[in-house]
């Protein structure tokens, strides 16, 4: 974990970080103080940026009182919430270090790694991601489930994108201005980032668990979108899939009417007697898998256009209420 011998010439540079923040009153003063502790002696400016969904809780009252005390922590508000990855993608157009660091506000990324990040980053790396080395407290079910995910999303897609991590990750100057060119509604950030390129490298770490107050997502469904974004966002894949089906399918089907036509054509020409017996459970069976079969492509290509539709329409990915910018350079 001790990378500080290794920073080199970091003095004079600006590191953001960006936090994406929806109900965590109890976490923020935790957090600030943990992130004073560790980025005081990485020796290059830093400004925290927190992006907050309008919250139920005293987090703006929490965050207001550390920036009193710091004005190198700004807080960016939205009009409502949009959610944590569009809140990350405001984060990213607001900040204005040489480099970035996104992190989740309960303090189960150990901000202790930002050292390691910045060394790495100082040694030319250009994406600096942390890579959850164990995945505690799960099911062996839900950890099954996402190495098939990973392994799905990684033969299927354009990019490669690294398994078992997450948002947390430094990345370069040159990568944040790339990330605000893609006008990307979605922000998954991981399949962005490994859109944009350049030199990445992982640091595997212990994620801990929640410090305080509740997980913000339903579990099961926000990994199911998540994992939907990435397949849809990323990948041409599943609508080959489609069309190789299709080709599939009909060449079945051609073979399946050229055997019962030979069929009836011996019989006629009395070289066989028995017949197929082609009853109505095979008729339903066909017709309800061919039926399910249409609806799922139809689905798919839905997914596509649902995506084209939001994006023809040009909404924005966040609207924000107030900007509160860090004090600093160029502030
Ligand atoms: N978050 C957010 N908006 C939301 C939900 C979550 O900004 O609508 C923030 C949350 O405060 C936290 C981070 O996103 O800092 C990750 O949320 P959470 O811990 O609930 O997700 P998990 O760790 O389970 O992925
Ligand atoms: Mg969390």
């Amino acid at each position: 974990m001790d990378g500080m011998n290794e920073i080199r010439a970091v003095n004079g540079m600006l590191l953001s970080l960006v936090i994406p923040v929806y109900n965590e009153e109890q976490n923020i003063a935790p957090l600030v103080a943990r992130l004073q502790q560790v980025l005081a002696p990485i020796g290059c400016d830093y400004e925290v940026l927190f992006c907050m969904d309008p919250c139920t809780d005293g987090t703006e009252r929490e965050i207001l009182a550390a920036r009193a005390k710091d004005p190198r922590i700004g807080l960016i508000t939205f009009s409502r919430r949009f959610g944590q990855p569009a809140a990350v993608l405001a984060g990213i157009a607001y900040c204005r270090g040489d480099a970035c660091v996104v992190i989740d506000a309960d303090l189960q990324d150990p901000p202790e790694l930002i050292a390691d990040m910045v060394a790495a980053w100082r040694d030319g790396y250009d994406v600096v991601y942390a890579q959850r080395e164990t995945r505690e407290g799960e099911t062996q079910i839900k950890k099954a489930v996402c190495a098939v995910g990973y392994w799905l999303l990684n033969r299927m897609s354009d990019v490669r994108i690294p398994r078992n991590t997450g948002d947390f990750r430094l990345m370069s100057r040159r990568v944040i201005d790339q990330l605000n060119q893609l006008h990307e509604r979605e922000g998954f950030l991981r399949g962005m980032v490994a859109y944009v390129g350049f030199s990445q490298k992982a640091l595997l770490y212990h994620r801990d668990a929640r410090a305080g107050g509740a997980g913000k997502y339903n579990r099961f469904l926000g990994s199911l979108t998540i994992a939907l974004n990435g397949f849809i966002g990323f990948s041409k894949y599943p609508l080959h899939l489609i069309s190789i089906l299709g080709l599939i399918i009909s060449a079945a089907s051609l073979t399946l009417g050229a055997v019962y036509l030979a069929i009836k054509l011996l019989i006629a020409a009395g070289v066989i007697t028995w017949e197929i017996k082609w009853g109505n459970p095979t008729l339903v069976i066909l017709i309800s898998l061919l039926s399910g079969v249409q609806l799922l492509s139809l689905g798919i290509m839905g997914q596509y256009m649902a995506r084209m539709y939001d994006d023809i329409k040009q909404r924005p990915a966040y609207i924000v209420r107030e900007a509160h910018l860090p004090a600093g350079r160029g502030g």
